[in-house]
């Protein structure tokens, strides 16, 4: 402690880290924060992997908390839906709301960050680039780094420490080997390389920008989000080994001559907006996608884990960050609720885990949902039910990806409500081509029986 001020040590600048640092320095705390990468304010952002990001109401509401949604929605392009390029060459608008109050963002990561670090900055957070954390000795309560630059080393005590240090975290690594910490990894066998959408020669987008773009070819896909200087980051998601079926993967498609060959097939229209196609594909390593499960996410009064340190999922329902902000406005509350930080660990961790395991399931299941099925008739009478539901019970029916996207109830609360409406889907579209012959009033009965009406903070 420093005058009755309390301390904490976050492990890592990225997202997750510099929104916790603005929360905790506001409310009065010492938070010194150490980060493997350099400033980037000084040298510019070296994130280099998935340049934008999804950002939907549960991670606009932390942001709105921290005083950081200003900055960050002036930089924002806004998705009302997803624009499905189909393998026939149709395009069509799959709207994600009602209206264009229920819509997502895309924002850029580099930018995103860099608005939290100034925001922390200012709030008093004491930021210290190149440390990478190497061990800890929680006996002593003490952090060991490394500076990447050259072979020096670098010692600081803790109080707490917490780990917003990504899917690797190498705090939990420590944690781990300290006491277990029940993990489980599972990787997926998909893979994703990123590419670009340059500004069209009059400097605007090449393509409508209200928009998250969407190729789904079965087996693989790929998506287009906007970026507020005219650009879009396209990513391919394909298998990483072959399997012997004749689907592509990384390893069947694995030279840039290989990949025109599969865009001038699969993505006809996406190809000629890709000028730099090979050199992006050879520059541009594939990227690992999976989840991390912990039994547990805290040592005592000591340590504890968020944001992707604690629950990394796959990308598929663009939420990975909105869940890790919510972890912060958590943990924050968390910490000031309680003055044993054993106690407050304890609490965000019963609060936070089962929504994160939500999530990661749900993650999961909308790959399929993308990549199979945005194009199925079976699954687009589906939706078309559930918006007839929607208007027709208001509050009680209310389609998953609104739950997910659009509203802040927990996250294990939207899973429970989406196995019951997708069996009332199914059930009701059964052998029908149209919503003609659907059993109104058999619909009607499961929903009052089965969907209490739902209450939600998030804005009107
Ligand atoms: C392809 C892709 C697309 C995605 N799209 C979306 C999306 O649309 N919407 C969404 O909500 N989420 C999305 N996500 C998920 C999102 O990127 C993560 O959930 C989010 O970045 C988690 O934030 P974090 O702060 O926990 O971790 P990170 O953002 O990974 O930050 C970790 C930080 O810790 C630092 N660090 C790592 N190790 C150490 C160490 N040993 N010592 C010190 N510092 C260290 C890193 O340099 C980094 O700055 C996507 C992810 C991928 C891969």
């Amino acid at each position: 402690m420093n005058g009755g001020r309390r301390h904490a040590a976050i492990i890592g600048a990225g997202l997750a880290g510099s929104l916790l640092a603005i929360l905790l320095a506001r409310r009065g705390w010492d938070v010194d924060v150490y980060e493997k990468r350099g400033d980037p304010r000084l040298k510019g952002y070296e994130g280099g992997r998935s340049i934008n990001l999804a950002l939907a109401e549960r991670g606009r509401h932390a942001l709105e908390l921290a005083g950081a949604e200003g900055p960050v929605m002036r930089q924002a392009v806004m998705m009302r839906g997803r624009m499905v390029h189909f393998a026939d060459g149709r395009v069509e608008l799959q709207r994600y709301g009602r209206d264009d109050s229920e819509v997502i963002w895309s924002v850029h990561r580099g930018d995103l960050n860099l608005s939290l670090l100034r925001l922390a900055d200012e709030a008093g957070a004491q930021f210290h680039f190149h440390r990478r954390l190497e061990s800890v000795d929680f006996d002593r309560r003490d952090l060991l780094f490394a500076d990447d630059r050259g072979d020096s080393q670098h010692g600081a005590p803790f109080e707490i420490v917490i780990g917003a240090d990504g899917a690797g975290s190498a705090l939990r690594a420590a944690m781990d080997a300290y006491r277990p910490l029940g993990e489980r990894g599972d990787l997926l066998d998909h893979v994703y390389k990123e590419l670009e959408i340059p500004p069209a020669p009059d400097g605007d987008f090449r393509m409508e920008p209200n928009a998250l773009h969407i190729w789904p070819r079965g087996q693989y896909m790929c998506i287009a989000l906007p970026n507020d200087e005219k650009t879009f980051t396209v990513t391919l998601f394909m298998a990483e080994k072959d399997d012997g079926s004749g689907v592509p993967s990384f390893e069947s498609v694995a030279t840039p001559a290989q990949a025109r060959v599969l865009f001038e097939r699969d993505f006809p229209d996406a190809l000629p907006l890709i000028p730099d196609l090979e050199q992006a594909w050879a520059a541009n390593p594939p990227g690992l996608l999976g989840s991390i499960y912990l039994e547990r996410w805290s040592l005592d009064d000591r340590a504890v884990l968020m944001g992707d340190a604690a629950h990394a999922m796959v990308p598929f329902h663009g939420q990975g960050m909105n869940c890790a902000f919510e972890d912060c406005v958590a943990l924050a509350d968390a910490l000031d609720g309680h003055t044993d930080p054993a106690a407050a660990f304890a609490a965000f961790e019963a609060e936070r885990k089962p929504n994160a395991s939500a999530i990661q399931k749900m993650a999961l299941d909308n790959y399929i949902e993308m990549r199979d099925l945005v194009d199925d008739p079976g699954f687009l009478l589906q939706r078309e039910l559930e918006r007839v539901l929607q208007a027709r019970h208001p509050g009680r029916f209310v389609p998953h990806y609104t739950m997910v996207t659009f509203m802040r109830i927990p996250y294990a609360l939207a899973l429970e409500r989406s196995e019951i409406q997708r069996e009332i889907l199914e059930r009701a579209t059964h052998g029908l081509d149209s919503l003609e012959g659907v059993d109104w009033d058999a619909v009607d009965a499961a929903i009052e029986a089965q969907l209490p009406q739902l209450q939600d903070a998030a804005r009107p």
